[in-house]
C-alpha cells in the first residue's frame, strides 16, 4: 500500500516515484485535486476510485476510505492512495497510515511538492529569504470559528516569519480580522494564489489588511493558499510565469469528448479554462469488410473517417498496403495527421478545408473510380462534383454523430463561458438543441466558428459568428480565437 503525493497540480511535478506507481498499481483511491495527467498513467485495467469531496456537495467518509484501502490491499491488490501536494501535509495522510497500521499492513509514503510552498513559487514567492524570513507556518484557515479555533492567534501575529494558509479562502476575512486584532501589523504584504502551478492559476498580491477584499473583488475561489509576511512582495520582482494570452478566459469546447482533449489542452496551456460541453458522441456504422483495390481515388473527410475506414480494412484481414494502389485525398489537417499515423503520407489535402476545396483540388486529377469515406448524411458536395466528371463514386458511410446528453450545470457554463467554440455543423445542431429550451447563448459571449459549413449551421439557428477560422483546423481555429482575444 502506497500513500503517494501527487503535487498541486502541474503533472511535471509529480514525482518520478509517484509516477512509477501509479503505472504499476491495481488499485487507484484518488482525491479532487489530483491532476488529470496523474490518472492518465495508470495502468488500462486499474481501478480508479474516487474517494474525495464533490464540488459542493458531500464527501466519502474518511473511515470508508480507509476501510476501502485496508480491504484492497488485504485482497493482495497493489494499491496506491493518492493525494493532493503532500499526503502529510493537511492531507489525512497520517491518520490513512495509522489505520494501516492498525490492520498490520505494510506501507509506503511517498512525499509530494505540496501546494503552500510550490503555489507560491509559481507565483514568485519564496517561502523563506534572506533578511526577510527565516521560518514558516504551515497552518490550516479551515477552523470552525477563529474564537474556538486551535490556533493560537497571538503566537501566529507574533510568529517572526512566513505565514502560509492552506483551505482559508472561505474564511479569508475572518483570519485576516483575528491577525489584526491579535497585532500583526496590516501593511504586512500579502498574497492569495488561485490554482497554482495549474493553467488557469491567478495572483492576487496586496498588504494583510485589505488582501480579503482584493480576493474577493477578484472572484478568487478554492483552491488557493494565502500568505501573509514580506516575502509576498517579492512576486513584483520574481513573478515569471509569461502571461498567457487567454489567462482569466473560459472557453466552452462542444466537439465529441473523444477528439476535445487536444484542443482543451492547447486552450488550457493559453490559460483559458475549458468548459468541456461535449453535445456528440461519434458511433461507428457496422458494415462489411471493405476491398478498396478497385478504387483509384479514395478520399476520406475526417480523422474518425480514418478509423472507420482502418477498421473496415482490418475486418477483411487488410491494412495499409491496401491502399497503395489509389491517391488518397484528405479533408484538413488532422485528417492527414490520422492517415499519417497509419503509414499513409495523403496525396492531395486542399488548403480549404472543405469539401469544395478538396474538389477543386482534383480538379487536374484523373479519376475513374472513387471511393469516399465519411460520416453518415454528409454533404453530398464531393460525390457530385466527382461523378459530374464522370467517374464513378461509392460513398461509405463510417460514422454518425449523435446527440450526447448535458448536465444542466455544464450547460450553463457553456453558455456563459467568454467562448463557446463550433467545430461542426453537427456540434452547432446538437448543441442548441440542448440549449434552446434554456434561452439560447449568454449575449457577451462570443461565438467561435471553425468554418463556412459551420458559421452556415449557426446561422440557420439565428446566430451570426463573431469569430470564424480561415484555416479550418484546429490551429486555424486557436488563431483566430487569439487574434480576437487580444483585439478585445
Ligand atoms: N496535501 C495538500 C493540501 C491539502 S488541503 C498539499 O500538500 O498541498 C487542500 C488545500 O491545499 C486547498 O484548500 C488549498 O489551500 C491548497 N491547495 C491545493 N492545491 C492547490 C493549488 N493548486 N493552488 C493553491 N492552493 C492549493
Amino acid at each position: 500500500m502506497y500513500l503517494v503525493g501527487a503535487g498541486p497540480g502541474d503533472p511535471g511535478l509529480l514525482t518520478a516515484r509517484a509516477l512509477e506507481l501509479i503505472a504499476r498499481a491495481d488499485v487507484i483511491l484518488y482525491d479532487r485535486l489530483i491532476p488529470d495527467a496523474a490518472l492518465a498513467g495508470a495502468r488500462p485495467g486499474a481501478e480508479l476510485v474516487f474517494v474525495g469531496k464533490q464540488g459542493g456537495g458531500g464527501s466519502v467518509p474518511q473511515e470508508q476510505t480507509e476501510a476501502l484501502m485496508v480491504q484492497r490491499a488485504q485482497a493482495g491488490a497493489q494499491v496506491v492512495r493518492l493525494k493532493g501536494g503532500d499526503p502529510f501535509v493537511f492531507g489525512r495522510g497520517g491518520e490513512e497510515a495509522l489505520a494501516l497500521r492498525t490492520a498490520g499492513i505494510e506501507y509506503e509514503i511517498v512525499p509530494g511538492v505540496t501546494a503552500g510552498v510550490a503555489a507560491l513559487a509559481y507565483a514568485g514567492i519564496p517561502v523563506t529569504h534572506r533578511g526577510l524570513s527565516s521560518a514558516v507556518a504551515l497552518i490550516t484557515g479551515h477552523e470552525e470559528s477563529a474564537k474556538q479555533s486551535a490556533l493560537d492567534w497571538r503566537a501566529l501575529a507574533r510568529f517572526p516569519g512566513t505565514l502560509v494558509f492552506y483551505m482559508g479562502m472561505r474564511r479569508l476575512e475572518q483570519i485576516v480580522a483575528a491577525l489584526l486584532s491579535a497585532g500583526r501589523p496590516g501593511s504586512e504584504p500579502a498574497a492569495v494564489v488561485q490554482a497554482g502551478t495549474l493553467p488557469e492559476q491567478r495572483v492576487v498580491t496586496g498588504i494583510l489588511q485589505t488582501i480579503h477584499e482584493q480576493a474577493r473583488a477578484q472572484d478568487i475561489r478554492p483552491p488557493a493558499v494565502a500568505v501573509v509576511g514580506p516575502v509576498a512582495a517579492l512576486a513584483e520582482q520574481l513573478s515569471w510565469l509569461p502571461p498567457r494570452a487567454l489567462a482569466g478566459r473560459t472557453v466552452a469546447v462542444t466537439r465529441a469528448r473523444a477528439q476535445a482533449s487536444a484542443l482543451a489542452r492547447r486552450l488550457e496551456a493559453l490559460g483559458a479554462r475549458v468548459v468541456q460541453a461535449p453535445a456528440i458522441r461519434v458511433v461507428s456504422l457496422a458494415g462489411p469488410p471493405l476491398d478498396p483495390s478497385a478504387y483509384d481515388l479514395v478520399c476520406v473527410t475526417s480523422a474518425n473517417g480514418v478509423v472507420g475506414l482502418f477498421e473496415r480494412l482490418a475486418a477483411g484481414g487488410r491494412d495499409a498496403r491496401a491502399l497503395a494502389g489509389a491517391r488518397v485525398a484528405a479533408i484538413g489537417a488532422g485528417t492527414a495527421a490520422a492517415l499519417a499515423e497509419r503509414g499513409i503520407s495523403a496525396d492531395v489535402v486542399p488548403e480549404r478545408a472543405v469539401a469544395e476545396g478538396l474538389a477543386q483540388a482534383l480538379a487536374q486529377v484523373p479519376v475513374r473510380r472513387a471511393l469516399i469515406a465519411r460520416a453518415r448524411s454528409a454533404r453530398d458536395v464531393l460525390p457530385d462534383v466527382l461523378r459530374e466528371r464522370g467517374a464513378e463514386v461509392d460513398v461509405l458511410e463510417l460514422y454518425e454523430t449523435v446527440a450526447e446528453p448535458l448536465a444542466d450545470a455544464v450547460l450553463e457554463s457553456a453558455r456563459s463561458a467568454d467562448y463557446i467554440t463550433f467545430t461542426s455543423a453537427s456540434s452547432v445542431r446538437f448543441f442548441l438543441q440542448a440549449a434552446d429550451h434554456r434561452a439560447g447563448l449568454s449575449r457577451s459571449t462570443r461565438i467561435v466558428s471553425i468554418g463556412p459549413i459551420t458559421s452556415a449551421a449557426l446561422r440557420e439557428h439565428g446566430l451570426e459568428p463573431h469569430v470564424e477560422a480561415s484555416r479550418h483546423d484546429l490551429d486555424g481555429l486557436l488563431e483566430a480565437l487569439l487574434a480576437d482575444a487580444g483585439a478585445g
